[in-house]
């Protein structure tokens, strides 16, 4: 798992030094980068919030990004037929409880330590008063993560609380569109009462609204199966070819991925790229000792969505759709690249026709 820092981040670490310098000249300003500093590393605690409690669930969790306005954590999302309420809503609160434990115990430490830090007094938040700072960014940062605002915590929360009575894709437009509703009254009440609230809120009706599309795709995904778009008619490697003639076939056919089959027994898969890195690496061998031997199949009739959960989730480059354990079709990664739009078309021209 990496943590990355969004370009734009450098925007508001130069944004902040030139206000404040403005105001407070550079002893001003070094503080206002230590206030950003102290906001940021609690934004990253709070991803690592849901990263941990996620990685729990056995979920993997891939990357942090953190943006001006947040952070992301990005990892394996589960499919609809893995749905589990209790541990979105265990993942989703998991970020807030942090900033929320973060500002509790920096307030008891204030109170214990220096009782002359004036926790209630204003600005709450602001580079001239950074104990008091600490503990009021990580209060605001608990709190705003739990509004009820998809893709927000909250809207997380919302979303596993609905999937608990309705079909999940149902419940994720739900709680998307009572994200915007959200947004759109933050706007309103930003042009009465502050600025910043406008602009809050339009980044979460962005954010619902990307949302929303992404929930679109996959409930395409659910809805096209393996054998819509598997190939049917591709090569095979038996483990005893050689690597030189392997590469052969590679070259002749316009596959990059080959199923290895024994008898009719699947016992491994194999790219180009492996075939050409063991050919570097050990001259010319066998398939039977360069093929990946661990490898995930589907169903004819299992769904796209569930396809591409195992093609992400180990970094394959094909999927073997099986039968009876008998080799039916392969879809690489490849030939959906190419096919989807082919697919999605040919999809759109017989609902035409069907008149729907
Ligand atoms: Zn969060």
């Amino acid at each position: 798992m990496d943590v990355r820092i969004h370009l734009t981040f450098l925007f508001l670490l130069a944004f902040v030094w030139f206000t404040e310098a403005a105001a407070l000249g550079s002893s001003g300003a070094s503080r206002g980068l230590v206030l950003v500093a102290i906001i940021f590393g609690c934004v990253v605690l709070h991803e690592l919030g849901h990263a941990l409690v996620a990685r729990r669930y056995g979920l993997v969790v891939r990357s942090i990004l953190l943006l001006p306005i947040g952070g992301m954590t990005f990892m394996e999302e589960p499919g609809p037929e893995q749905a589990n309420p209790a541990r979105d809503i265990r993942i989703a609160i998991a970020g807030p409880l942090v900033n929320l434990v973060i500002a509790g115990v920096a307030a008891l430490a204030i109170l214990a330590v220096a009782p002359h830090v004036k926790l209630w007094g204003e600005p709450l938040v602001h580079a001239g008063n950074l104990p008091r700072s600490l503990v009021w960014s990580n209060v605001f940062l608990g709190l705003f993560n739990l509004l009820p605002a998809y893709p927000m915590d909250g809207g997380r929360i919302l979303r596993a609380l609905l999937a608990e009575r309705m079909d999940y894709m149902v419940a994720t437009r739900r709680a998307v569109l009572i994200g915007q509703g959200l947004a759109m009254l933050m706007m309103l009440a930003g042009l009465v009462w502050n600025v910043w609230l406008v602009l809050i809120g339009f980044f979460l009706f962005l954010g619902a609204q990307m949302e929303d599309r992404t929930v679109l795709f996959q409930s395409l995904l659910e809805d096209v199966s393996m054998q819509d778009v598997m190939l049917t008619g591709f090569s095979i490697l038996s483990p005893a070819d050689t690597l030189e003639d392997a590469l052969r076939k590679a070259i002749h056919s316009l596959q990059d991925d080959f199923p290895v089959v024994r008898g009719s027994e699947m016992v491994g898969v194999i790219n180009k790229q492996r075939i050409l890195e063991a050919l570097r690496r050990e001259g010319n061998g066998y398939v039977q000792s360069a093929m990946m031997r661990s490898f995930e199949t589907a169903q004819r009739t299992d769904s796209l969505g569930v396809g591409f959960r195992k093609l992400g989730s180990r970094g394959l480059t094909m999927i073997p759709v099986v039968e009876d354990l008998r080799l039916v079709g392969i879809v690489t990664l490849q030939n959906l690249t190419h096919n989807m739009s082919l697919v999605l078309e040919t999809r759109r021209l017989r609902r035409v026709q069907q008149g729907d």
